[in-house]
């Protein structure tokens, strides 16, 4: 619109341009003459004409936009170079509202511009604002303009413009950028700041108000920066500070802020040394909010910690293999342990690991692996692993081809699962059951032909007489005239204590009976004889000897070996069997463990808070302890009874709570329930006395039962997956018991497999054992209970265990 300043010509140059066209108003707009009045007049006005015209020369053609407005606000003149920039002649704009080249929504500033330089005449003002163009585009422009009053005292309005187009393009595109900036440091949680260690002042970006929570009126400071910083995080970053001011160079650092609702904030920043012309340093970063970063990171580590813990508990490990790389991609702690490497040596080649595998067995895993990548399924191989020392360990391996977007095996990820114990158990069961059959078949043959043999010995204890046996197959020993009972081998250095005190009792002239020894038999077998003997004297009192009878107890003893070893067998395999279902339990345990480390630690981290405030809140301090006490009381009772399950203890029977019992037990396999989508329905009754067992023994059994019954569910499509746990007194015969019950929706059992369930060894699953519900019963019978199961095919099976109540609770 109006006359305006160019910034190019300057303020005065303006004013110049602005007086000229005010010298130029009396004559309209310069094309009349002005009239004769004499000579010097006509000089004067020849004179004046050429000033017009100069005037005019700069009027026009000055890069400049000169506008003549009046009150009204019609253009009363307009240079061309003023009109062209608009996209117009002058004569389209001469005599129109100057209004006609502004934004409808300018209108009213305009109107005021024109009415402030109206009220003060005279003086200039300046202003910047659109007008749009011809073709309608648009043109930012500053305006200088000021009016001035007419010789008919009409006052007029000069207005000279400046395109300032390019550089409003520029801001606007400045302040884009910075509004980018700012939203991708909020985005990004990563802010931006200038610090000068000298002065201690700070510049930030409004991320970084946002990250110190702290509103923009603040004054950033490093004073105020410290008051943030977590306490034990200062010295460190002061260290860092000190360090780059002195050496002039960049630094990158980790510390936490508390803030003052107590919470920590983990932040990253970087920045960068610059000396300024004064000389000083000064740094410019950026700084980011990390703590999401930070507490998955903690976490991850946390459940890595757990699951190495887990792992070695369960003697299980896991592994990915590049199949592309023929490398590792992935190995857990647990199978360098495995393998007999130490789990720091990160660098042990896979070749290294190949190279511990028994020859013979490392081709038949190169071949099921080979097969599993070409038909694309999971597998199962057992293999044996010779470790350094030249001990030798099983090895049980699961594995699943993971097939990549291009359709082929790209990993193998797979778990190993140390068996040696396992495998060497269900091995000795197995020959402690084939000792059993057989003693019992000796048993029965010896019983059917051996007979006891009578003897005689003298005053010295030597063998006199032995009653020959009638039977050829009997078993009455030869050869022993003449020897006493202690120098038959091998027995005498086995046990010196029983001999002295045999040999006490024969100088003493007493009695004895039953005394077990070890001989052989007519055939030179080792047998074991059991005798009874007492004193001969004759007429006068004087001892003469020794007479008796002996037996072939043999059979009996290896018998009561054999069940002897088969109960600790089977003790053993309780045991693995327990330690292989933690194995399966691991996921369960490392998430039963998280949860209360996780409140534990955000608990602390507002404790510090609460102790850090100006005072100290005590209160609130002492209530985030008691919760921190609450919690780690819940993880070490998590991790406590894991270990107990993993221990090999003596069987410890004491009174049990039972509803105690399946809670706890539960809590570990809640996990593993949640994993297979199977809901739990608990029915236990309060109130219900106390039964004696083994808390271990009896959790190992519902964990037993819960498994199976998973597995039995997993098929269920049209079913729910639920499980049923109940506990309730029964009352049979005036005699009160407990039964608990656990029972399931799967396949149920049918009547081929339901009367073989509980024999060791049967099993239906591919990877199955089959000794669970046998040692599950075999537990039960040792708390003087049964347990028993109920099936209807198809429809779910039902675990029944029945324990006594100890009379003094039942009364
Ligand atoms: P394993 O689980 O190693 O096979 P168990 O002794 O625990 O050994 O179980 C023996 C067999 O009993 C299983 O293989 C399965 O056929 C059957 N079984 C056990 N529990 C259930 C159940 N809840 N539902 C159906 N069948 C079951």
């Amino acid at each position: 619109m109006m006359p305006g300043q160019i910034a190019k010509f300057g303020n005065s140059a303006a004013q110049l341009l602005l007086g000229g066209l005010a010298a130029l108003r009396s004559f309209g707009n310069g094309e009349k003459d002005s009239p004769a009045v004499g000579d010097n007049s006509r000089q004067d006005a020849v004179g004046l004409r050429d000033a017009v015209k100069q005037w005019r020369e700069v009027f026009e053609h000055n890069p400049v936009m000169y506008f003549m407005v009046d009150p009204a606000g019609t253009v009363l003149n307009v240079n061309t170079f003023g009109a062209a920039q608009l996209g117009y002649t002058t004569a389209e704009l001469i005599g129109k509202p100057v209004l006609n080249v502004f934004f409808e929504e300018d209108h009213d500033l305009v109107r005021q511009c024109i009415a402030l330089c109206l009220t003060t005449v005279n003086q200039s003002h300046t202003w910047e604002i659109r007008k749009f163009r011809k073709d309608g585009s648009v043109l930012w422009v500053r305006e200088n303009a000021k009016a001035m009053l007419r010789g008919d005292g009409m006052p007029i309005l000069l207005v000279a413009c400046e395109n300032i187009t390019q550089r409003k393009e520029a801001e606007d595109a400045l302040r884009q950028s910075e509004a980018y900036l700012a939203q991708a440091q909020e985005l990004s949680h990563t802010g931006s700041f200038g610090l000068s260690l000298a002065t201690g002042e700070a510049i930030w970006s409004q991320e970084t108000f946002r990250i110190f929570q702290c509103d923009l009126a603040t004054k950033p400071t490093l004073n105020f920066v410290f008051q943030r910083i977590h306490p034990e995080d200062r010295d460190m970053v002061r260290r860092t500070l000190d360090r780059a001011s002195r050496l002039a160079e960049n630094f990158d650092h980790e510390y936490r802020l508390l803030m003052p609702d107590g919470s920590v904030k983990y932040l990253h920043s970087v920045a960068r040394a610059v000396r300024r012309a004064s000389g000083h340093i000064e740094f410019v970063g950026a700084i980011s909010d990390v703590t999401i970063a930070k507490e998955s990171e903690q976490r991850l580590r946390r459940s890595e910690a757990y699951l190495a813990e887990a792992q070695r508990l369960s003697q299980t490990s896991s592994w990915a293999w590049d199949v592309d790389r023929q490398q590792f991609a992935y190995r857990s702690t647990e199978l360098y342990r495995l393998f007999g490497f130490e789990p720091d040596q990160v660098d042990v080649p896979a070749r290294a690991f190949q190279q511990r595998i028994l020859p013979e067995d490392f081709q038949r895993i190169v071949e099921v692996e080979r097969q599993a990548v070409l038909r694309k399924e999971p597998f199962e191989v057992d293999f044996r692993i010779v470790r350094p020392d030249g001990s030798i360990r099983r090895v049980h391996t699961e594995g699943h081809p993971v097939v990549g977007s291009d359709g082929e095996v790209r990993e193998i990820i797979g778990t190993h699962v140390d068996v040696t114990e396992r495998v060497a158990a269900k091995e000795a069961l197995q020959r402690a059951f084939d000792e059993l059959k057989t003693s019992e078949q000796r048993f029965r043959d010896y019983a059917e032909t051996a007979s006891d043999w009578f003897w005689e010995s003298g005053p010295d204890h030597r063998i006199t007489q032995i009653s020959e046996h009638t039977d050829a197959a009997g078993a009455a020993p030869t050869g022993l005239i003449g020897l006493t009972r202690w120098d038959i081998p091998p027995d005498a250095e086995l046990d010196p204590g029983k001999w002295e005190q045999h040999r006490a009792a024969l100088d003493a002239h007493l009695p004895f009976r039953d005394l077990v020894y070890r001989g052989r038999d007519r055939n030179g077998s080792p047998i074991y004889v059991r005798t009874s003997g007492k004193p001969l004297h004759d007429a006068d009192g004087h001892f003469l000897g020794y007479r008796g009878v002996s037996s072939d107890v043999t059979a009996a003893i290896r018998a009561e070996q054999a069940e002897e070893a088969l109960r600790i067998a089977q003790a053993e395999l309780a045991h693995v069997t327990r330690v292989t279902t933690l194995g399966e339990l691991t996921a369960s345990i490392a998430h039963e463990v998280n949860q209360p480390l996780a409140a534990v630690i955000s608990n602390a981290d507002a404790c510090i808070g609460w102790l850090g405030r100006e005072p100290a809140n005590l209160d609130a301090a002492r209530r985030s302890v008691e919760w921190i006490v609450e919690d780690a009381n819940r993880a070490s009772e998590v991790i406590r009874r894991i270990r107990a399950l993993a221990k090999k203890t003596e069987i410890e029977m004491v009174p049990l709570d039972i509803n105690q019992v399946v809670r706890e037990a539960m809590a570990l396999v809640r996990h593993e329930l949640a994993t297979h989508s199977v809901s739990v329905r608990m029915e236990l009754s309060s109130g219900l006395p106390r039964i004696c067992g083994d808390r271990i023994q009896l959790q190992q059994v519902l964990i037993n039962l819960v498994m199976n019954g998973i597995e039995a569910m997993q098929a269920n499509v049209d079913r729910p997956r639920e499980l049923a746990i109940r506990s309730t007194r029964v009352d049979e015969d005036g005699e009160g018991h407990l039964l608990l019950t656990v029972r399931d929706r799967g396949v149920g059992l049918g009547s081929d497999v339901a009367d073989r369930i509980f024999t060791p060894f049967f099993t239906t699953k591919s990877g199955g054992l089959g000794m669970g519900l046998s040692i599950c019963r075999s537990i039960i019978e040792a708390h003087a209970g049964r347990l028993s199961a109920l099936s209807e095919e198809g429809s779910g099976a039902t675990f029944r265990i029945a324990l006594p109540f100890p009379h003094e609770d039942t009364s």
